[in-house]
This record gives structure tokens, C-alpha cells and sequence, in this order.
């Protein structure tokens, strides 16, 4: 049993694309369909290989968006001159085939049952695992107290908008906008900082666990900013995504 999970995870299996919807003008949602995944935790990723004709190969990580459970679904972002975001958002298609690997990193997954207030960051495109922590949670019913902040260049930009808002009922949800406010906006601006996460972040009194991810600036910001608020650092998990 668990050597044919470790077999799964380890080797490269074809997968074939089910689904492909925007989030936002530059941001996918691709729905794959993997024969032989062994299942997955929230805040896990994988390795997706393209191999060009002439047999390049080129390899990025991408996290799992999906809950445990659920189909496997990758997010993309479109980087400017990206080799493979701009491939995996502009010309993957329904019915094509991808070649992956996982699931990948333990490190940063969580499972519900352990009760600690959840403090999560998000920058940009680093809302894809912590997406998954959420959906999970919602599925699994847990308890877990839970604050997200998650910081984006304009409202435009908010991947997962509708779902993130449908989780206020039991989770605080908030947002800042760097590069731009609709009229009327009453959320927060500016980036990340410590006054910000004062604010909206549990205290550490609260014994919270913290999970950041995001560009590697904006995770060493808000984690030093973190630890300088008193969480342990052992108690905040972080995610580069480059
Ligand atoms: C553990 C992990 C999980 C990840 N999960 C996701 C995910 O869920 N969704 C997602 O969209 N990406 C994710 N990434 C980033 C992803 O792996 C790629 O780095 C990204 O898609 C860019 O690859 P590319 O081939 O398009 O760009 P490249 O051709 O590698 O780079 C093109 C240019 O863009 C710059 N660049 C590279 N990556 C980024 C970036 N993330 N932001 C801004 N500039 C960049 C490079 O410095 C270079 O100048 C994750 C990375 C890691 C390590």
C-alpha cells in the first residue's frame, strides 16, 4: 500500500486535461484527470514536465488548488515571458495531455483536527495552496479558527474572489490591493507589513500556526514581520514560489 503511494508519487504519469477555466485575465484553473494519483494533502504541489519536439524538457512546481479528495486541479499564473505559465495559461486545451509527477512536500500541507488558529498570507499567485487549506477545511468541517490576508496588485487580480467571500461565515477574510482601489474600497491598501499583520493576523497569545506563500520578498516580509510579532518561528510555514 504504501509503496505503491511512494511508486505514485515518484514517477511521471500522463494526465490528461479536463477542464480549463479563467480565474482572471492572466490567471487558469486547468482540471486534470490522473489514473493513478494516490491522493493528496492541502498545501501540497506537483511537477509538471513539458518535452518540446525536439525533445527539450522544461520542469515547474505547481500547487494543488484542489481539496483532498476532489479532482486534481493545478492554478497557472501567467509570468511575463514565462516558458511554461505562458504554454499551461494561452495553449493547453481540453483533451491534451501533461505529463506530472506527485504529490510533493509535506512541510506545508495541513490536515484538519488539530484546532490551531490559522493565519494565512497570500501574495499574488500564492493564494493556490492556501485556497486548498480553505476548501478543505469548509469540506471537513473543522473548527479551525482561520484569517486569511491575501495581497493583490488590484480587485481584478483576486483569484477565487466568489469562493474566498463565501467563506466569511467562519473564517475572516481580507484583502489589500497594492496597485490600484476600485471606488469606494474600504479594504485594505499598500503591501504587506507589520502594522498590517498586527491588525488582521492572529496574535500569537492565540497559539495560532501561520502558512505564507507567495513571491520570495513578500513570504521573507511577512514571515520576519511574524516572528518579530511573536509567533515561533517553527510556527510559521513558508512557500516560495520564485
Ligand atoms: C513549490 C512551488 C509551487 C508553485 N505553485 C505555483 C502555482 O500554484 N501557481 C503558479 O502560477 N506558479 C506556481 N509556482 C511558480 C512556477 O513553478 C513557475 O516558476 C512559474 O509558473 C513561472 O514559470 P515559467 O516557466 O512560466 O517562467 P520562466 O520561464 O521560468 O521565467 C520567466 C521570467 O519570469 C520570472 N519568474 C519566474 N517565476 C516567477 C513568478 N512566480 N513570479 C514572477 N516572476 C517570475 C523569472 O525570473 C524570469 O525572469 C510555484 C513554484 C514553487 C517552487
Amino acid at each position: 500500500m504504501a509503496t505503491a503511494a511512494l511508486r505514485g508519487r515518484l514517477t511521471w504519469q500522463t494526465a490528461t486535461v479536463k477542464a480549463v477555466s479563467a480565474e482572471t485575465p492572466s490567471v487558469v484553473t486547468i482540471e486534470l484527470d490522473v489514473p493513478d494519483w494516490a491522493g493528496h494533502r492541502a498545501g501540497q504541489h506537483l511537477d509538471v514536465r513539458l518535452t518540446a519536439d525536439d525533445g527539450y524538457e522544461a520542469e515547474r512546481e505547481y500547487s494543488l488548488a484542489s481539496a483532498p479528495g476532489e479532482a486534481v486541479a493545478i492554478t497557472v499564473e501567467r509570468v511575463v515571458d514565462g516558458e511554461v505559465s505562458t504554454y499551461l495559461t494561452e495553449e493547453l486545451r481540453v483533451g491534451d495531455e501533461l505529463e506530472l509527477r506527485g504529490p510533493v512536500g509535506g512541510y506545508f500541507a495541513w490536515d484538519p483536527g488539530a484546532g490551531d488558529p490559522l493565519t494565512l498570507v497570500a501574495g499574488g499567485s500564492g493564494i493556490v495552496p492556501l485556497r486548498s487549506i480553505l476548501r478543505h477545511r469548509q469540506r471537513a468541517g473543522d473548527d479551525a479558527p482561520a484569517r486569511l490576508l491575501y495581497s493583490a496588485r488590484t480587485l481584478a487580480d483576486v483569484i477565487y474572489r466568489d469562493e474566498l467571500d463565501q467563506y466569511r461565515d467562519g473564517a475572516q477574510i481580507s484583502y489589500t490591493l497594492t496597485r490600484g482601489q476600485p471606488p469606494g474600497w474600504t479594504g485594505h491598501t499598500g503591501r504587506i507589513n507589520r502594522a498590517l499583520l498586527a491588525e488582521v493576523a492572529w496574535p500569537a497569545e492565540a497559539n495560532p500556526v501561520a502558512y505564507i506563500c507567495g513571491p520570495t520578498s513578500f513570504v521573507e516580509t511577512a514571515a520576519a514581520a511574524l516572528v518579530d510579532l511573536g509567533y515561533p518561528p517553527d510556527r510559521v510555514k513558508t512557500e516560495r514560489f520564485g
